[in-house]
């Protein structure tokens, strides 16, 4: 075969379309080219080396004819438009089978299809049986039919070619693709093989059964895992909380994940805690399929945090125990404190025989060590918890080392050991800080020194370290001649308890905790403290601490005890307590001044006997029967509505106590045991100043007062008509004793509605009067809230109103 041949015989195959079924729109184009020509054969056939294959046809029933019997070979070899118009006459033809017989073929016309290679594949041929010939259009038209057959044949090779190489990518990527899923597949399993070595792992169905259930898992709950599979997610809950199961695997439907810590429950009933994910997994259409569960269990680190958290909630209580029982402690030891001292002093002041004031001294020295020793261990407590407070007042500091020096002297001159005190030209006079503090740390410091010192000097010295407009540090320096401490003692002299020799402590006495407690004061004041000291020869304490600078305060205080002689007014003082001997003590304390005092033993009788009459001062115990001094103050404020000044007396060591106090209403607070002078400050202080308030509302209201209720109101009333008016206060007297029966019946069944009624009736008829109904309405009030201790309060203070009002009527009636 020739090499071109060959390479037509490549181009045919390469259109791959042999023995391809027909195509509509080729079977188009044959049917056109045999109307158009007016023949009944039209045949687009391919044609390689052996055969003619019709791969569109039209008049004829054969689908093929060897190449050696086709009339089309010639039309290749001609490579043009071949026209045979007589078949009979023509060498090439005429001995071909179609030609033979009496309906063999007559006409024969081809065209080449001829590939964009230049190489022909096939042709496009008419043929009849009957003698034809094409004219020059049909020709023309012929040939162009051809020309489109072979494009369209052309553009289904580029189809098919695009198609296939569109295949092969699609065929490459699916293959990448399924290699990625094959290798994500078994890093998934791997990943779940990982996790479920050392996690429980659990796979559910989305309705909530398990399908697979790893040991780790199934040992956590009791189970084997095949004793898991099918269980549903509601057997491993306790009852209680299976009611949100439902929602639970809802949402877990909706793809959404879930984590968090989960109680569940153990084959044995018990409870476990795991700590847990639940992992939606999603088909591909995005639904879920599928639930693992990854957990780990956690009961005992659950368990260890309740416990950690009950202990704290323990000690939390013991705290609040332990200042209860120190606030108690605290006034049970300072209680008789108080009446000890106070009364020795009391007989100090009265007593002449030598002998019994040596004795009386002696017991007030060791009541003044006991007291010490209380405040010490209360001081240390309150230290312990954190809950000292240091108070930021402005204060002199040159009084306060005044005070503090002649209280020390004393000692001093008893051990005939000398004591003096320089304080440097710097050191400013008002400084803001903790007074009481700060001399608690000096008495301390220098009683220790004269507790130490035989012979020779104890002197205090206060420099001036550094000033600015705002701040000054001060050192306080307190040196002794006395009998030092040991080196190796020096280290450990602030500890707690610690004491720097046994025969020391005997010899001395102390508790080993004052320079301790000193320590945290000066600390606590953002100061430091310091010693050094030689054996035999004295010691030195120093403390440096920060002050704020002030300025010099109004003393209100004088300012009003200076008023209060000046008025001579009669100061009228309730004091609630219920101890027999601090109510004597107070007494005694008060007898030689101008004060009335009436004494209630607890909150309620106060309460009466506030009723009762007016005062200037309440002096409150805070710890009573019945009713304590919170509860009682409680009630003169809010349910009697009285802003009469309220000390506290309290034997509450604590500031927590103290600050209590002040949030509840009272005005002030003294510490038990108090002194004289103490107690008069404060007296004066708030019972003469409202005093002066009292005096100046009384002249204003003068008249008021003379009048309880508003004679005018009925007055206008009655237009003058006197006989009217007397009948209406009569009936109105009437009204009131048939209401006092009436609420006394209520009250004592604790009949709200018929009290809130009767009030409410009562009270047209007060306003009738022209008296007061504030209370009526209050008493309405009251009964809405099912109040009974506020009615009770409020009708004994309407009963009292009543107890002015009747007369008063009563009265006018007569005239
Ligand atoms: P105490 O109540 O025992 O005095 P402190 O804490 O105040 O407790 O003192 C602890 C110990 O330090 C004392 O017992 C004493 O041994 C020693 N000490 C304190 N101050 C002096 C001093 N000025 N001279 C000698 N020893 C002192």
């Amino acid at each position: 075969m020739k090499a071109k041949e060959i390479d037509r015989l490549k181009t045919v195959l390469s259109y791959n379309i042999l023995d391809t079924p027909a195509e509509e729109d080729l079977d188009k184009i044959a049917e056109l080219i045999a109307m158009v020509c007016e023949v009944p054969i039209a045949i687009i056939s391919i044609i390689d080396d052996r055969r003619q294959w019709y791969k569109a046809k039209v008049g004829v029933d054969n689908d093929e004819v060897p190449v050696e019997d086709s009339f089309c070979q010639f039309t290749l070899i001609e490579d043009r438009f071949l026209e045979i118009t007589a078949v009979q006459d023509d060498e090439r033809v005429k001995g071909k089978p179609a030609a033979q017989g009496v309906d063999g073929l007559k006409f024969y016309a081809g065209v080449p299809l001829k590939a964009p290679d230049g190489h022909n594949i096939g042709t496009a041929c008419v043929a009849s049986s009957k003698p034809h010939k094409l004219t020059e259009k049909q020709k023309k038209a012929f040939e162009l039919l051809a020309d489109q057959a072979m494009t369209l044949i052309d553009a289904k090779r580029s189809n098919q070619i695009l198609g296939d190489e569109l295949k092969t990518i699609l065929d490459r990527q699916k293959s990448i693709l399924k290699k990625s899923i094959k290798q994500k597949e078994s890093e998934f399993n791997a990943l779940i093989q990982a996790i479920s070595l050392s996690n429980a792992l659990v796979q559910f169905n989305p309705d909530g059964t398990v399908f697979e259930a790893n040991q780790i898992f199934a040992s956590y709950l009791g189970f084997t895992s095949e004793e898991l599979r099918g269980i549903h997610h509601d057997e491993l809950l306790f009852e209680e909380d299976r009611k949100n199961n439902n929602a639970f695997w809802e949402s877990l439907n909706q793809g959404n994940f879930k984590s968090g810590q989960m109680k569940r429950k153990h084959r044995s009933g018990k409870e476990i805690w795991l700590l847990a994910t639940y992992n939606p997994i999603l088909d591909s259409e995005g639904k879920v399929f599928k639930i693992i569960k990854i957990a780990q269990e956690i009961t005992s680190s659950i368990e260890s945090r309740k416990a950690l958290q009950k202990a704290k909630d323990d000690a939390i209580q013991l705290n609040i125990q332990k200042d209860n029982f120190l606030a108690n402690v605290s006034h049970e030891l300072r209680t008789p404190l108080h009446a000890i001292l106070g009364f020795t002093k009391l007989l100090l002041e009265e007593e002449t025989d030598t002998i019994k004031t040596e004795y009386l001294n002696a017991v007030k020295t060791a009541g003044d060590n006991l007291l010490f020793t209380v405040n010490d261990i209360l001081d240390l407590s309150k230290i312990e918890s954190g809950t000292i407070l240091i108070e930021q007042l402005e204060f002199d500091i040159h009084q306060l080392i005044h005070e503090v020096a002649s209280f020390l002297k004393i000692k001093a001159v008893q051990k005939k050991i000398s004591f003096t005190v320089e304080i440097d030209a710097e050191v400013p006079k008002w400084i803001i800080g903790d007074k009481n503090r700060l001399g608690q740390i000096l008495i301390n410091l220098i009683g220790n020194g004269i507790k130490f010192t035989d012979k020779g000097y104890v002197k205090l010295k206060l420099e001036r370290v550094r000033e600015n407009t705002s701040q000054v540090i001060l050192k306080f320096r307190i040196q002794d001649t006395g009998i030092g401490i040991a080196l190796d003692k020096l280290s450990v002299i602030f500890d707690r308890f610690s004491q720097s020799d046994e025969k020391i402590s005997r010899r001395f006495g102390g508790t080993g905790l004052g320079l301790n407690i000193s320590k945290s004061l000066v600390e606590k004041m953002d100061g430091t403290i310091e010693v050094s000291s030689k054996v035999g020869l004295g010691s030195e304490f120093s403390f440096t601490i920060p002050f704020q600078r002030g300025q010099q305060p109004i003393e209100k205080s004088k300012e009003a005890a200076v008023s209060f002689t000046q008025s001579k007014q009669v100061i009228k003082i309730l004091l609630c307590e219920d101890n027999e001997i601090n109510q004597t003590l107070v007494k005694t304390l008060l007898r030689p001044a101008n004060f009335d005092l009436v004494i209630a033993s607890n909150g309620e009788e106060g309460i009466q006997r506030f009723q009762e009459m007016d005062f200037d001062l309440v002096l409150m115990d805070i710890q009573m029967p019945i009713m304590d001094g919170y509860q009682t103050t409680i009630y003169l404020r809010e349910k009697l509505h009285t802003q009469v000044p309220i000390i506290a007396l309290t034997a509450n060591y604590m500031l927590k106590e103290k600050q209590k106090c002040l949030e509840l209403g009272m005005n002030d607070y003294l510490s038990k045991p108090f002194k004289k002078e103490e107690l008069f400050e404060k007296i004066y202080l708030w019972g003469d100043s409202v005093n002066k308030k009292q005096l100046i509302t009384k002249t204003e209201e003068d008249q008021a007062a003379e009048a309880p209720v508003d004679l005018n109101v009925l007055k206008e009333y009655s237009g003058g008509d006197e006989a009217f008016e007397h009948e209406m206060m009569q009936m109105f007297i009437g009204q009131v004793e048939k209401w006092k029966t009436a609420m006394d019946n209520h009250m004592a069944i604790a009949d709200f509605k018929n009290i809130a009624d009767s009030s409410h009736k009562m009270k047209s008829s007060f306003s009738v009067l022209g008296a007061d109904t504030k209370d009526l309405i209050n008493l309405e009030d009251l009964a809405e809230l099912e109040d009974i201790d506020g009615i009770e309060a409020v009708y004994s203070r309407v009963k009292q109103y009543l107890k002015i009002v009747i007369p008063f009527l009563e009265n006018k009636m007569k005239k």
